[in-house]
């Protein structure tokens, strides 16, 4: 007998169950797996998601933040399909138009962006920011921050999530790698720094210098802690001194902290910017963006002049190596394009951010009068859920929170129609509505009475 998540969704654990005889785990991402099993998804509209058993959804996943716009933006959708119709074809295979229009306006929106290529994911952006600055460096180690993401390959997976144990001393982490088949040359070339702790993170900085090309970092991890003021000013200043750049993976913050990103509202300019999600408006898309000195050492034709400061690389003659069949995919730009156009009209973001800031607010007061020690952290269009009162400011805080009440109510708001993967952050979109604002409030005031009772 099919065990069931709800007795509304049987259609879903029969078709996860001819899923996993084809698919491991019945899942095409691990993160997608859902325990008894996950919601099979047939329909989007708007803020709202319909499943395989006709069951509504209002939709705070948002494919993990991807659609700003909610589901089926009529703009949008015109956009991809009068590209395909106009170019005759999907995609060319050569440049094209909008590549450069899609350029000039990223450069015209992000702080730290004087160049940009495009990529096919968020992962092959940060892969590529990684690589470009070990070239322009000549130093052959990376840095990044306990708890954040950065994509799904073995450099950067490295204490994302690690257990406690394992992870060591906060001040200075240990890094823990994420998965199986993670070579150790990984865990031992890459420095993990504790986030928001500035002192800690200059002791690291100072010491190993010498041998780190850059440090890769969400300026707000993963899309809802925010950095210090503080801290990131510190740290831009820190690593001009010591000769690392600094990567700011905007995959998340790009278009959703604020159209220019997390470096617009910090006021930071970083050396490589890494972006996706938004950008394609619902399409694969990456991209990466820099300034011009240093992005210019992909370029074919001047790799000679340019690739001066990597002393050890043996291909002196050759540009930094990107390639990639589908980059600057002209049907993703257009929607990408489109996306910004509806972002960029007057009052949108602000609406959003107003949106997002009532929903948590009514959230807060929720569990407040049901006297559940919560608190919403976020910034902008993206927040979470943290059932703890003390701050949370990195990837230890983290552990403060009753994760297994979380759960919980996350499960009971999945009967409830209210849908994310359970523990994950809540990302808005334009299209969210006062109504679906009030629904879910009240959703959640139904899954305390339930998970109290
Ligand atoms: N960096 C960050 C901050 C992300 O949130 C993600 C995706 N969640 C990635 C990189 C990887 O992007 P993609 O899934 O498009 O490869």
């Amino acid at each position: 007998k099919l065990e069931l998540l709800s007795e509304n969704t049987k259609q879903s654990a029969q078709l996860f169950e001819n899923a996993k005889k084809v698919i491991p785990g019945g899942v095409t991402a691990n993160i997608k797996y859902i325990a008894p099993h996950p919601i099979i998804m047939e329909k989007g509209k708007g803020s709202k998601l319909y499943d395989v058993d006709k069951n509504e959804y209002i939709d705070y996943l948002l494919c993990y933040g991807a659609l700003i716009l909610g589901h089926g933006y009529p703009s949008v959708f015109e956009a991809a399909m009068g590209q395909m119709k106009e170019a005759g074809t999907t995609i060319f295979g050569t440049p094209h138009r909008l590549e450069t229009v899609m350029a000039e306006k990223l450069i015209s929106l992000y702080p730290g962006i004087e160049m940009v290529r495009f990529t096919n994911s968020g992962l092959e952006a940060t892969l590529l920011a990684i690589r470009t600055a070990m070239a322009y460096t000549g130093k052959q180690k990376l840095a990044k921050f306990e708890g954040h993401y950065h994509g799904g390959y073995d450099q950067v997976l490295l204490s994302v999530n690690p257990e406690v144990e394992q992870a060591g001393d906060a001040v200075i982490p240990n890094a823990v790698p994420e998965s199986q088949g993670i070579p150790d040359y990984y865990v031992e070339n890459t420095v993990i720094l504790p986030f928001n702790d500035l002192a800690s993170t200059e002791k690291i900085l100072r010491a190993r210098a010498h041998e780190i090309s850059s440090i890769i970092m969400e300026p707000i991890q993963g899309g809802f802690i925010p950095a210090d003021q503080e801290f990131i000013t510190g740290l831009r200043a820190l690593t001009e001194e010591l000769g690392i750049l600094l990567i700011f993976d905007e995959v998340k913050t790009g278009f959703r902290l604020s159209l220019g990103g997390a470096q617009k509202k910090y006021g930071i300019k970083p050396d490589l910017t890494a972006l996706g999600k938004v950008l394609g408006g619902g399409f694969p898309v990456g991209a990466i963006g820099g300034k011009k000195e240093i992005m210019q050492i992909s370029a074919p034709d001047r790799g000679r002049d340019i690739l001066t400061a990597g002393a050890e690389n043996k291909n002196k003659n050759d540009a930094l190596f990107h390639s990639g069949t589908y980059n600057g995919h002209p049907t993703i730009l257009a929607s990408g394009l489109a996306t910004i156009e509806v972002l960029e009209r007057e009052g949108t973001m602000e609406a959003l951010f107003f949106n997002t800031r009532s929903l948590r607010n009514q959230l807060e007061d929720v569990y407040k009068r049901y006297d559940i020690p919560m608190q919403t952290v976020g910034e902008g269009s993206i927040f979470n859920i943290i059932l703890s009162k003390s701050r949370i400011k990195n990837y230890r805080d983290m552990g403060k929170a009753d994760t297994t009440l979380r759960k919980k109510l996350d499960y009971e708001l999945l009967k409830l129609g209210v849908y994310t993967k359970p523990l994950n952050r809540y990302s808005m979109s334009v299209v969210h509505t006062e109504e679906d604002i009030t629904r879910t409030v009240e959703a959640h005031e139904k899954a305390i009475k339930i998970v109290q009772k």
